[in-house]
């Protein structure tokens, strides 16, 4: 069981509607918009950039074969939940991050878990 920590980002790059409607019009009392300028806390168990696939033709000494290419798309970012959902966020290019050392302890607890034994940090001293 993958532990939870807190995930926090904010976009910096890009359009605010909220910023945009607050400079086009002095009467914004209406609806308020949440600002994509602030930190926002998600309680996540993973996160990573969006891995994508590729089916390339390779041709080795005249012989072509197909082979698959995973990358990493850096402008998506994929956060998981513990219900098993996850949530994409598009532009991550555009956003600041932020993570603590709930972040660390988590890392070190899906290592060992991985690795099957203890793992000593030197965090938090
Ligand atoms: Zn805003």
């Amino acid at each position: 069981m993958n532990k939870k920590y807190t995930f926090t980002y904010r976009r910096i790059g890009g359009d605010c509607s909220h910023c945009s409607q607050q400079k086009n019009s002095i009467l914004s009392s209406k609806k308020q918009i949440e600002c994509e300028r602030d930190w926002k806390n998600v309680e996540v168990i993973g996160h990573g950039p969006e891995v994508t696939e590729a089916n390339i033709e390779e041709v080795i000494n005249g012989v072509s074969s197909m082979k698959t290419v995973r990358s990493n798309n850096a402008t998506r970012m994929v956060l998981y939940f513990e219900d098993g959902g996850l949530t994409v966020l598009a532009n991550w290019n555009e956003c600041e991050l932020k993570l603590g050392q709930d972040w660390v302890l988590a890392t070190k607890e899906k290592m060992e878990a991985e690795a099957g034994r203890d793992i000593k940090l030197s965090v938090g001293k």
